[in-house]
């Protein structure tokens, strides 16, 4: 049997072709680490963890230090026939981390599934070829920012939570659609209740067609999320108030949400992404996917736990999207608002894509007998 002989990281960086602003952060660039495990066969797995400094807490420095330390520490030497009890070992290894341990769980199924030949999808038991996402427009701040949806897209995420003029942009890109539009709101945590009650009255009177509205308060304001549940008719999304399975049960015991937020970066990987869709569906909860700012590779990871868990629902994958002009990249994952899961073995073609986009490579390798 193949054992773990190789854990490699790299920095990934990958310049936006438009700045993102959301009530929590700024950027002009992906900034993530790359993750790559190698087995005594010469067979590769890779993952990407993105820094998150206000999500995860995460930074390049703290993933490439816990990767190639504790995280190495139980990985190096593993017989690997079988991905699924490698987010167990990641989480006994390390508190928190969730974006290094994820990028070292997908990796691990990602070499499992290119040893089967099979694309990361198939080898999670999807069946589709492509998922639906969404497309996030900028909070209003953002340098360009305009009141028009990206073309060829029906759905929209709309980031808001900074500027007092949210409510009635959201009322214009409504008005100034030429096809109808489902908008999603996103407030990263910026509201209070009486703010998202106020704002969602005034877009249902507008007759917006309003999808959800996610994370509009704190991450630990479960008892304001429940309250707010009672006031507005619109379903509630709850992102970074649940990273963990944990985080799931009391927000379902809390009746604090209608949907889950399902992110790798967040929950540590596609096994525990698995078990929060099946613990939310079974408690009447929805599910959707979505990414951090981050490369195709890990949206690809992403875009395979979304065709398994929701193969026919739009998720909220698009954030390759903002670093790759899909006019001008005809072999890219995106048209429209379809996210392509390739057919190769494991996440290979996404590892080749970014192949440009990477630094050095540091290593730690098993120690010989
Ligand atoms: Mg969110």
């Amino acid at each position: 049997m193949a054992q773990l002989v190789e854990i490699a990281i790299a920095p990934l960086t990958r310049p936006l072709h438009t700045e993102f602003v959301t009530a929590l952060r700024r950027t002009g660039f992906v900034y993530s680490i790359a993750v790559r495990l190698t087995d005594s066969d010469g067979v590769v797995g890779w993952g990407e963890a993105p820094q998150i400094w206000r999500v995860t807490g995460e930074s390049l420095a703290s993933i490439e230090a816990c990767v190639l330390g504790p995280l190495a520490d139980a990985l190096l030497g593993l017989e690997l026939d079988d991905a699924a009890g490698i987010a167990a070992i990641l989480d006994g290894a390390v508190a928190g981390n969730t974006g290094a341990r994820a990028a070292c769980e997908i990796a691990a199924h990602d070499l499992v599934a290119r040893r089967n030949a099979q694309s990361l999808a198939q080898s999670l038991g999807a069946t589709v070829t492509e998922v639906t996402t969404d497309v996030t427009m900028a909070a209003a701040t953002a340098p360009g920012a305009v009141d028009v949806a990206p073309a060829g897209f029906t759905e929209v995420k709309v980031k808001v939570g900074l500027d007092p003029d949210d409510i009635d942009r959201v009322i214009r890109i409504h008005q100034n659609s030429a096809v109808p539009l489902s908008i999603r709101v996103d407030a990263n945590q910026a509201w209070d209740v009486s703010t998202a009650t106020t704002a969602v009255t005034a877009w249902l009177a507008a007759g917006v067609d309003l999808g959800f509205l996610e994370q509009p308060l704190p991450a630990w304001d479960l008892a304001g999320l429940a309250e707010l549940r009672r006031r507005i008719p619109t379903p509630i999304v709850v992102d970074e108030s649940v990273f963990s399975i944990h985080d799931l049960r009391r927000t379902i015991d809390a009746a604090a949400a209608d949907i889950v937020n399902i992110k790798l970066a967040k929950c540590g990987g596609l096994r525990p992404g698995l078990a929060m869709a099946e613990l939310a569906k079974s408690a009447g909860l929805g599910v959707m996917v979505g990414s951090m700012m981050e490369s195709e590779l890990g949206v690809s990871a992403a875009a395979s736990l979304a065709a398994v868990i929701g193969p026919e629902q739009t998720h909220d994958l698009d954030a390759a999207w903002w670093s790759i002009d899909p006019a001008t990249d005809p072999e890219g994952p995106y048209r429209g608002p379809k996210f392509r899961l390739w057919a190769e073995p494991g996440l290979s073609v996404a590892a080749n894509r970014i192949g440009a986009d990477l630094g050095a490579w540091t290593a730690r390798q098993v120690l010989e007998p």
